[in-house]
Formats: C-alpha cells, structure tokens, sequence
C-alpha cells in the first residue's frame, strides 16, 4: 500500500528514551504521542515497551523510536540495552510530587551518565501540570535545574495533551540539530 510505503521510508531514524521515576506519567507521555491515548489506571507492564513515529523537519522524515522502561525502571539488567544507540533522553518529573525531582539529580542524571552516550540530548519534562492545586515544584525550579545542567526544559500535561507533541518535537529537532552538524 502507498500509505505503508510511505511510513516505511525515512531519512534518519532516531532512538528517544524516557526517564524518570515510576508514576510520573512516562507511559502515557509516550502513548498520548504514539497513539494519542491516556490510562488513568498505572499499568506497570514488565520489560519494554517501544513504538516509533514518522515527522519531518528541513523536509526531512525522521523516524523517531521511542522506547518506554514499562514498570521496571531500575532494572539493572536492562540498562544497557535500553540506553544503547539512544539519541535523546525525556527526563521526566511529576509537579506534584518534589521527590521525583529530587531523584533527578539523585538517580537520573547519574544513570544517563553511566549508562547513555555521552552526546545524548536531553529534554527535562515536568508533567501533571494539569494538577495545579497540587503543584509542588514550581517551574521557575525546573527551569533553572534545567539549565543549570544545558538540557531543555517543558511542563506537559499527557492527561489534557499540553505540550507532549512538543516535547518530542523538540527533542527531535535538537538530535537533528546535532546530527547534520556532525556530518557537514
Ligand atoms: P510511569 O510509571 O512513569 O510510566 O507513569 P504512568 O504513565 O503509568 O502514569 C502514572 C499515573 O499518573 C497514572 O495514574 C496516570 O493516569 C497518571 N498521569 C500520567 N500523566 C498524567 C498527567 O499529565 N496528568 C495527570 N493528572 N495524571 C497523569
Ligand atoms: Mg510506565
């Protein structure tokens, strides 16, 4: 089929990881982008879970994979492979809960440190910012721990859709960024 042939083709082919403590909304971040759905029920699903979407930038189609730790998010044992060939890094956070955000400096940035490349882009995302009322971390502080460690920085909603596409997108186009600089 046309349409098929068409996915099927691209330019460049990217690998995106999402990162972050358990409940933060990791899952439904990459499902309201792949497939545009949400799960107000947690599904900690064991192992991976991956899927890819097609978008263009400079007339380009860039594949972007996109690869979820489902449930077992410091599973050892998977590190390696799930960080292996990953371009671009979501470094996801929940507003509402400080320890999440704690636990990037912690946790995070030091496994994406020991386990990812060292050109690996990456994108902070503080997610939930539907809940409002119950908003622990301001984005004034995610703002600035974002810069204070050169990643980008967006608050998203994978409930109401805020900023999700947004957020891959950005992340693309900074890996593409980075790739066709290196190739000149
Ligand atoms: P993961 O463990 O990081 O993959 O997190 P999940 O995607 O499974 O989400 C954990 C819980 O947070 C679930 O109950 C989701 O419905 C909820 N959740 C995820 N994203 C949002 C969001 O943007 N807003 C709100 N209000 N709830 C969310
Ligand atoms: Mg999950």
């Amino acid at each position: 089929m046309a349409d098929s042939d068409e996915y099927d083709s691209y330019d460049y082919i990217f690998k995106v990881v999402l990162v972050g403590d358990s409940g933060v909304g990791k899952s439904n971040l990459f499902s309201r982008f792949t497939r545009n759905t949400f799960r107000l029920q947690t599904l900690p699903t064991i192992g991976l879970d991956f899927d890819a979407k097609n978008m263009v930038i400079d007339s380009r189609t860039i594949r972007t994979q996109i690869w979820d730790t489902a449930g077992q998010e410091r599973f050892k044992a998977l590190a390696s492979t799930y960080y292996r060939g990953a371009l671009g890094a979501l470094l996801v956070y929940d507003v509402t809960e400080r320890d999440t955000f704690r636990d990037l400096e912690r946790l995070w940035l030091q496994e994406l440190r020991l386990h990812a490349c060292d050109e690996i882009a990456v994108i902070l995302v503080g997610n939930k910012a539907d809940l409002r009322h119950l908003r622990t971390v301001s984005v004034e502080e995610g703002r600035a721990f974002a810069e204070r460690h050169g990643l980008g920085f967006v608050e998203t909603s994978a409930l109401d859709s805020t900023n999700v596409d947004a957020a891959f997108e950005n992340i693309v186009t900074e890996i593409y960024r980075r790739v066709s600089q290196r190739s000149i």
